[in-house]
């Protein structure tokens, strides 16, 4: 097992691995050292008295136990420590507490220690160029000094000593300027590997486990953007809100997993039944948007039914007995963004609509006209 996958590991399942290790080693080290035979039969047969555990008489009998106070506290100590760490570690594994970490679990976590390194690499790319102003404001000083001094000096000694000067200046500059330069190499490279971490977990943090669509936090940051973007450019954008029929008796009759399976395979019927800048997410549950930039709300009709009509005709079996679960449909409400309108109101009027769908007996759709 590789460090970093050891590092993923809960510390219990660490302490239960070390302690097997530990109490697997106690015996044979103590063999070791002790010059002892390793037969455990022969433990209470030991000849040197000096290290003997347990003393017995000719007959085989206990005479006494622990000859050696130290061997005995030592081997005892090993095993009381290794024992309870094992069974301490093994009450966690029981209680289900062996997992490795998910990667979403860590997700704030994460961000805000990424934001952290970023935030310090910035503040050290400042400090470092005020150094380097102030220094290259001291040189220019100390160069202007001397080039008074140049004009007004005829000695063939001074003047030399003036170039001398201006030669060591200038390699003290250039060297400056090349240590700057790895300096901010280094930190151009380091701040490239946050800001990808960065946005790689922003990704994972808009994204659902479950179908790899877009989730509800993406919604709620987007949505609005698009919205405005649509309202600024005088464009369409239309808004299809989906609810899987009768979901629950799905998941009760034929388990979460085939619930699961069903809204994935949903999920890949709507991307791929959308192009371009159109957006599908995960609302929650088994409640799915799509949002369609420069959409008329004819066109997202279309799609609408389109999308309806691709999931009845499915057929749908359990993926491991066989079993035949039957049809799966799904309700659609279709609303277009109207002048003013905020994304809070565009969401509760394609809600009403899929409502209206609802209740008009299900898989159909039901346009805002
Ligand atoms: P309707 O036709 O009116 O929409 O009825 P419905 O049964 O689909 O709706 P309801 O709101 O009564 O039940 C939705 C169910 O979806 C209940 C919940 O357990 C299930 N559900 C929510 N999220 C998930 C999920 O991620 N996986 C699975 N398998 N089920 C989920
Ligand atoms: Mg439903
Ligand atoms: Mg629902």
């Amino acid at each position: 097992m590789s460090i970093p996958a050891l590092r993923q590991l809960s510390p219990a399942a660490v302490i239960m691995m070390v302690s097997l290790v530990a109490i697997c080693a106690a015996y044979p080290a103590w063999g070791i050292f002790m010059q002892a035979d390793m037969n455990p039969a022969s433990l209470l047969n030991w000849s040197d008295v000096s290290w003997q555990i347990a003393e017995v008489d000719s007959r085989g009998r206990l005479v006494r136990l622990g000859a050696h106070p130290f061997a005995l506290a030592l081997l005892v100590g090993v095993i009381t420590v290794a024992c309870g760490s094992f069974a301490w570690a093994a009450w966690q594994v029981l209680a289900g507490r062996f997992r490795t970490k998910n990667r979403d679990d860590d997700l704030p976590e994460r961000l805000e220690k990424v934001g952290q390194e970023l935030d310090d690499e910035m503040f050290s790319v400042m400090r470092l160029l005020k150094q380097h102003l102030d220094l290259s404001g001291s040189h220019s000083e100390a160069l202007s000094k001397v080039s008074d001094s140049l004009f007004s000096s005829t000695s063939p000694e001074r003047i030399r000593s003036i170039i001398q000067f201006l030669i060591s200046e200038n390699k003290k500059v250039q060297n400056e300027v090349t240590e700057l330069n790895t300096r901010l190499q280094h930190s151009q490279q380091q701040i490239e590997k946050l800001r990808i971490s960065l946005s790689d977990s922003h990704r994972l943090g808009m994204l659902d486990a479950v179908t790899s669509l877009k989730n509800r936090h993406w919604i709620e940051v987007h949505l609005p953007k698009e919205v405005q973007a649509a309202a600024e450019a005088n464009e369409p954008l239309s808004l299809i809100m989906a609810d899987v029929d009768h979901f629950k008796r799905i998941n009760d009759t034929f388990g979460h997993a085939v619930g699961d399976e069903i809204l994935r395979r949903f999920a890949e019927l709507l991307s791929k039944n959308i192009k371009g800048r159109d957006t599908a997410a995960r609302f929650g549950g088994e409640e799915f948007v799509v949002v369609l930039p420069q959409t008329r709300v004819e066109g997202a009709r279309n799609l609408g039914e389109q999308l309806r009509s691709e999931l009845e005709s499915k057929k749908w079996m359990h993926h491991k007995t066989g079993q035949p679960i039957g049809k799966v449909t799904a309700s659609f409400g279709i609303v277009e963004l109207r002048r003013g309108e905020d994304c809070d109101d565009l969401l509760d009027r394609v809600d009403a609509k899929l409502y209206e769908a609802k209740a008009q007996g299900r898989n159909r759709v039901v346009v805002d006209t």
